[in-house]
């Protein structure tokens, strides 16, 4: 069966989404119609976090994928100058992006200053509306931190005032997130390795630290969901259904 993007927006019961999209036959007839996925986060690092083994699967498939931070991770950086950390963390975003064959962009505020006021909301739009895409992923609003919740709600204004065009899903980040029910799993299994190389790419983050806990939360999750490890989302219910890998 030929999948086209237009065949999949516009039938949702057409494929489950953890179906069998890997398979090389599908693969090859989704990556002719090269989709433009933005994974948005609140900090370098957080869509890394959250997505990096789906982001590979994606990237794996020839689809064009941008990793869009809401800052430079000014706030902090081990090891490093604190004057310096916007510049260390832009190289270690940039690096962490090679490793998973996507492109990064920045979107101007500043780590643990996040604002929401009405032109930050137009700024955001602005820039998330220039990448045109058809899938969006962001962080889900309940979350520890400011600079998260943030992210989540100038996502949902963009897409809401820009007519809820790309498919919308909601990601987790380990500790920060509460209250979070996913609905779709990817198999990450086959792809753990990058997904820790991206991660580890941030070491002014003290990777050591936290990724234990990220391996614990896929392998839950890929109990949940049937795979040895899996990332997991929430499509918001308005959306679209994307294609996910
Ligand atoms: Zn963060």
């Amino acid at each position: 069966m030929s999948i086209s993007r237009r065949t999949f927006f516009g039938n949702a019961t057409a494929i489950p989404l953890v179906s069998s999209l890997a398979e090389p036959e599908q693969a090859a007839r989704v990556s002719r119609d090269r989709l433009k996925i933005v994974v948005t986060g609140g900090h370098p690092g957080d869509p890394e976090c959250g997505c990096a083994g789906t982001i590979a699967r994606y990237t794996d498939l020839g689809h064009d994928v941008v990793l869009l931070y809401l800052n430079r991770g000014e706030g902090f950086c081990k090891g490093g100058d604190p004057s310096q950390c916007a510049t260390l963390r832009t190289g270690e975003a940039e690096k962490a992006c090679k490793i998973l064959k996507a492109r990064a962009r920045f979107a101007g505020q500043y780590d643990g200053r996040a604002i929401l006021d009405n032109q930050h909301y137009d700024d955001f739009a602005r820039l998330l509306e220039s990448e045109k895409p058809d899938v969006v992923f962001a962080q889900w609003p309940m979350d520890q931190h400011r600079d998260h919740r943030a992210l989540s709600m100038l996502v949902l204004d963009a897409w809401l005032r820009g007519g809820k065009k790309p498919a919308l899903y909601f990601y987790e980040v380990a500790e920060d997130t509460m209250m979070f029910s996913p609905a779709d799993f990817v198999d990450i299994s086959n792809v753990e390795s990058r997904r820790r190389a991206a991660c580890y790419a941030h070491a002014s983050q003290q990777p050591d630290k936290w990724y234990p806990l990220q391996v614990e939360i896929t392998r839950f999750r890929g109990t949940q969901s049937g795979y040895g490890q899996a990332e997991a989302f929430l499509r918001h219910w308005e959306s679209k259904r994307g294609v996910l890998p």
